[in-house]
């Protein structure tokens, strides 16, 4: 590992004064994908800014819904009783996410910020433009298997590997950052980028940026929810595709439907054109086939990943009988 520089932030913002002036300098909280990534030269700060001991931890309840600290854990969020009362599919999608030491490790923001599981990004040896703008990508032509059938572009095919994302984007949150600017607020469906030309970019954070919350909205999604994930080992493995549906249903008719996919682009995809197909119909199986049909036009696999075309559908499906059920 290259040697760096170790701060400890005590306010907001002298820690974004740091990260702004200086290019080489991360944040860090959990560091439990940072770390793994300078381990193998991935990633090469010259200097880590710790923001653990800043008080951005709280999970509370405001403005008609929840308000939770990027610094909260992952295992705290999942385990507090007004998120499995109020946002029962964010605790299902956190639970289904990494192992438990790691969800007591890793916070909200990081999970946000993790990096794409392609191998090639992890190595060092192999073209990436995500790594190494410019470079080439090798998982066009190499294997392809856990990539993208959404968004994807010529110059990288990597899909975001995160499960709580997932259901925060069908859950229409809104993240909170502060930077060298002030504050800003984004919708969760814009944090996150597609690849285009610039795919070592993953969010539409900028230079010095600092999530500090995320809120969500209260809703109608408090019974019919279900995070479906369906992975290659079932202790702990990154999601091949996963869904995250959570309906409103009155008299078996549904009257609001929020979905998105996981393990399929850049970024959780939301999926509004089948929302809508779902709206007024009954909670039927045919119903869900349908909304699935519409939820994957526009899908293209590559050489390997010709799978995700009839897993990601199946999976939807699933997770839309699971969540009417319940
Ligand atoms: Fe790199 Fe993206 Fe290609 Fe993977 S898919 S090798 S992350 S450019």
């Amino acid at each position: 590992m290259n040697q760096f520089q170790y701060v400890r932030a005590s306010k907001p913002q002298a820690a974004i004064d740091v990260v702004a002036k200086d290019p080489t300098a991360k944040f860090i909280a959990g560091g439990t994908n940072l770390i793994d990534l300078m381990k193998r030269g991935v990633m090469t700060p010259q200097k880590l800014v710790d923001i653990n001991r800043l008080p951005l931890a709280k999970i509370e309840s405001q403005n008609n819904g929840l308000r939770i600290g990027a610094l909260a854990l992952n295992s705290a969020v999942a385990n507090d009783a007004q998120v499995r009362a109020r946002q029962p599919l964010l605790a299902l999608a956190l639970n289904a996410g990494a192992s438990p030491q790691l969800r007591n490790m890793a916070t909200v923001g990081g999970n946000m910020l993790q990096r794409t599981r392609c191998a090639y990004f992890y190595d060092i040896t192999m073209p990436c433009n995500k790594r190494e703008p410019g470079t080439g990508c090798g998982a066009l032509e190499g294997i392809n298997r856990m990539h993208a059938i959404f968004g994807a572009s010529d110059k990288c095919i990597a899909v975001h590997p995160s499960d709580m994302s997932v259901a925060l984007v069908a859950l229409d949150a809104t993240v909170l950052v502060s930077g060298p600017k002030g504050d800003r607020r984004l919708a969760f469906s814009d944090f996150h980028r597609l690849p285009g030309d610039t795919p070592e970019k993953d969010s539409n954070l900028e230079a010095g940026e600092l999530i500090t919350a995320v809120e969500i909205p209260d809703g109608p999604f408090t019974k019919h929810v279900h995070y479906q994930k369906v992975r290659e080992r079932a202790s702990y493995a990154f999601a091949l595709v996963s869904a995250a549906v959570a309906l409103d249903i009155e008299n078996n008719t549904i009257k609001a439907a929020r979905l998105a996919l996981g393990g399929v682009a850049h970024k959780p995809w939301r999926l509004p054109a089948a929302e809508q197909a779902l709206v007024g119909q009954p909670a039927t199986e045919a119903s869900f086939r349908r909304a699935a049909e519409v939820a994957m036009q526009g899908a293209k696999a590559f050489k390997h990943n010709e799978y995700k075309l009839r897993l990601a559908p199946n999976a939807l499906v699933q997770a839309l009988k699971t969540a009417s059920a319940a």
